[in-house]
């Protein structure tokens, strides 16, 4: 016979496993709601996620079940992280940023079994408890003493350190197919409600090897990191298991992300990596130029989610010595997909065209294979001037949305092999290096959160004077982009801006508010009658927001 390897499933819980055994004392460190720096280690965290383990399964949570959070970066989130994947059910974590009546319909879609929170979302768990009828367990993310009276509007609330009190810490993972899900992140499409992208065992496991590499993240043993992407948005970019992998210092922001607080638990936990969208960097350059401060050891940060400003590049690197590693990714790509990392072959670039690359969203991780292809659905090659649709395909792709929604996402290749049509146009160089030169989704994305416009447009069409409605994102300084309302008025009728922005109170959560209105005869449509929102965007791009 010929011989074989050993067949172990990939598994979220062996990274526990491996932290606690090769880095049980390196520390994860926590700024709370409770308004502390709390400190850990690998080997408590551990030990806490076995009795996490114990106890959901003392409250009878099922393989498979969701168990959903409304959390901010922390340790107690990250336990969660474990034990709920780790004992076989699947971690969904909900963001808190959407309007409470999606968040129903995320909570009831996902059918959660139990939902842990941080006080900070108390009111909005209370607002919505009463009608999610599936959640059996609610539990606040605290002890006992930090419990807030009016807490008792939940009934039955549980509290986090009792329940892991009570319960010990033994607890043996289990072994079982690793692909399995492990957790759960819904997306918010173009059209319809949002989709749900369930991650396996294997496919979290392959991204955090890739993840890890030198031209990716490149985390080591040596690192401090800190996430500033929230553990609600696509696992956090991965970080929570990379920090495993490596046995990296983890440092969680919580609640606290303006530039003052960051750049403190920069300094003070002497961190060397973070990992954000660039709406969070303003603020934290802002507040660093504005001090004349430097840092002493932060040396890289990882920027993506939307386009990092060529003018952010140069203010970290020129300005503070920090390398900003440009990436792109999606939740349906878990979400890393490539990273603007240099070859050999830019070593004698000048400074500005180091930078011109930097701009770009970059190469493909290995994993994850990237082409472009034209309207006939023909692949461009590699330096093409043309743009196109971006199609991906790899182990830690989407094949398929929660429970088939939408039915398959795929387009098929000549060979039969099925692709994932990003929705983004790009171009790829001679160097393979990606760079997206516009977005066919019609979503704006505000603060890296998408802003749904056809729910926006749904209810300025709800008016009775409106004829028509598009919304567009244009260019913010702050925000990245905020959404405008095109809108033609019925023959005959009238309504102000204010009249129309009053009609969205209670509608929508108020980040969602449209910046301004502007009336206009027409809005150019297509072939098939769909509004031509990428003219309007053409059009308005110069426009002067009131709020910029
Ligand atoms: P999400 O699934 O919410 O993470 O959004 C994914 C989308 O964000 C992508 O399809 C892109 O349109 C956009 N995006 C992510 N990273 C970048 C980037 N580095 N530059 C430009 N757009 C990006």
């Amino acid at each position: 016979m010929l011989g074989q390897m050993m067949q172990q499933p990939l598994l979220v819980s062996s990274l526990l496993v491996h932290a606690e055994r090769h880095h049980g004392e390196r520390e994860i460190v926590s700024r709370r709601v409770e308004g502390d720096l709390h400190r850990t280690t690998y080997r408590e965290l551990a030990a806490r996620s076995r009795r996490l383990a114990n106890a959901l399964t003392k409250l009878g949570v099922q393989r498979s079940e969701r168990v959903a959070t409304l959390a901010w970066n922390g340790y107690r989130h990250m336990e969660l992280y474990f034990a709920v994947s780790g004992m076989g059910a699947v971690l969904h974590t909900l963001n808190p940023r959407l309007h409470p009546e999606q968040l129903l319909y995320i909570a009831e879609h996902a059918e959660d079994q139990a939902l842990f929170f941080d006080l900070t979302f108390l009111p909005l768990v209370a607002a919505v408890a009463g009608r999610l009828q599936k959640v059996r367990h609610w539990v606040a993310l605290c002890a006992r003493a930090h419990l807030p009276a009016d807490a008792a509007k939940i009934p039955g609330l549980l509290c986090y350190e009792d329940l892991i009190d009570a319960h010990h810490d033994r607890f043996d993972w289990p072994e079982f197919d690793e692909n399995s899900a492990s957790s759960l992140c819904y997306t918010s499409g173009t059209t319809g409600n949002p989709k749900g992208v369930l991650y396996s065992h294997r496919s979290t496991l392959l991204h955090t090897y890739a993840a890890a590499l030198p031209d990716a993240l490149n985390c080591s043993a040596t690192d401090s990191i800190l996430p500033v992407v929230p553990m609600f948005h696509v696992n956090a970019w991965g970080l929570p298991y990379v920090g495993c992998m490596t046995g990296a210092k983890l440092v969680f922001p919580g609640p606290a992300l303006d530039g003052k607080s960051l750049y403190e638990l920069f300094e003070s936990e002497q961190v060397t990596l973070s990992a954000g969208v660039p709406t969070v960097w303003q603020g934290l350059l802002a507040y660093v130029q504005g001090n004349g401060l430097k840092f002493s050891s932060m040396r890289r940060t990882v920027i993506g989610g939307s386009a990092c400003p060529p003018a952010m590049l140069r203010a970290f690197g020129e300005g503070l010595g920090v390398h900003v590693l440009h990436a792109w990714g999606m939740t349906e790509t878990s979400p890393l997909g490539t990273t603007c990392a240099f070859k050999a072959a830019h070593a004698g670039l000048d400074k500005d065209g180091r930078y011109a690359l930097m701009a770009k969203q970059g190469r493909a991780i290995f994993g994850v294979d990237m082409k472009v292809v034209d309207d006939a659905g023909q692949e461009l090659p590699f330096g093409s001037e043309q743009q196109g649709e971006l199609l991906v395909r790899g182990p830690w792709v989407i094949e398929s949305y929660f429970k088939d929604v939408g039915g398959s996402p795929l387009r098929s290749d000549a060979a039969g092999r099925g692709w994932f049509p990003t929705g983004d146009v790009a171009t790829i160089d001679a160097d393979g290096y990606m760079h997206i030169t516009d977005r066919s989704k019609d979503v704006i994305k505000s603060g890296g959160e998408w802003i749904g416009s056809i729910d926006l447009e749904n209810i300025a069409m709800a008016h009775p004077a409106v004829a028509m409605a598009a919304c567009i994102g244009v260019p913010h300084p702050k925000w990245d982009e905020r959404p405008l309302l095109v809108v033609v008025k019925k023959p005959g009728a009238e309504v102000t801006r204010d009249e129309l922005l009053a009609s969205f109170g209670g509608k929508i959560a108020k980040w969602w508010l449209p910046d301004d209105v502007v009336f206009v005869d027409a809005i150019p449509l297509g072939a098939t009658g769909k509004m031509q929102k990428n003219k309007l965007r053409e059009q308005f791009r110069d426009y002067q927001l009131p709020s910029a």
